[in-house]
């Protein structure tokens, strides 16, 4: 039995290769996912990714091909550069990801330790570790993400330092299919 904290892009698409790696059966996977929102209503962005890793990933967890939500041929960082990154359909790649597994919608609180009796792996896909603790020296900073709506079609993404000298801003143009 394979128990998967996190059902975000981590232990979804773990969940998935497990399987179409032959490493094992759906029924052995169950993936704990409470479903965290943050205040705008959708969970963290990573909806930018470089056009080839998505085709990557896509071709690995045998998933349909039609997720891309947005092509990027531009990053604005001060003047432009050449891009060749996608904004992606993320929440549907999750959600096929995780068709036909069994999924706990509750937090999952209890670690085993690895090959137990039962044979129980536990995997901490829940990004801030929930399951294993905190290491040390992690450092944890803070996030602001909105989503707005603008009746241009973009194809650059807008990368702006913060005047306070630490941090930065990103513009991810989503496309019209996602709003
Ligand atoms: C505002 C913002 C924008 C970003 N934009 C991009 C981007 O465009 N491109 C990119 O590549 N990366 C981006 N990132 C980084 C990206 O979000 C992360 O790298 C990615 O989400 C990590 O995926 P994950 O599955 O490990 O974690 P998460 O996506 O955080 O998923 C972890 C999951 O674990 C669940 N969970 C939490 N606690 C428990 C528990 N106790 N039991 C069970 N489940 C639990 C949560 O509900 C969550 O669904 C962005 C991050 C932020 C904050």
């Amino acid at each position: 039995m394979i128990i998967i904290a996190g059902g975000g892009m981590s232990g979804a698409y773990l969940a998935r290769r497990l399987v179409t790696e032959g490493i094992a059966r759906q029924e052995d996977v169950v993936i704990y996912e409470p479903g965290h929102k943050t205040s705008c209503g959708i969970s963290p962005c990573a909806w930018g990714i470089s056009r080839k890793a998505l085709e990557e990933a896509v071709n690995k967890a045998e998933l349909p091909e039609d997720y891309v939500l947005n092509k990027i041929e531009t990053f604005l960082i001060h003047t432009p550069v050449k891009a060749d990154a996608v904004i992606f359909d993320k929440p549907r790649f999750i959600r096929d990801c995780l068709d036909g597994f069994e999924v706990v919608r509750a937090p999952y609180n209890y670690c085993k330790p690895f090959n137990s009796k039962n044979d129980l792996v536990v995997i901490d896909a829940t990004a801030r570790r929930a399951v294993i603790g905190k290491g040390l020296d992690e450092i944890y900073a803070r996030t602001v993400q909105a989503k707005v709506r603008n009746e241009a079609k973009l194809s650059c993404m807008v990368f702006t330092p913060l005047d306070t000298g630490i941090g930065y801003s990103w513009m991810f143009p989503a496309g019209s299919t996602c709003m």
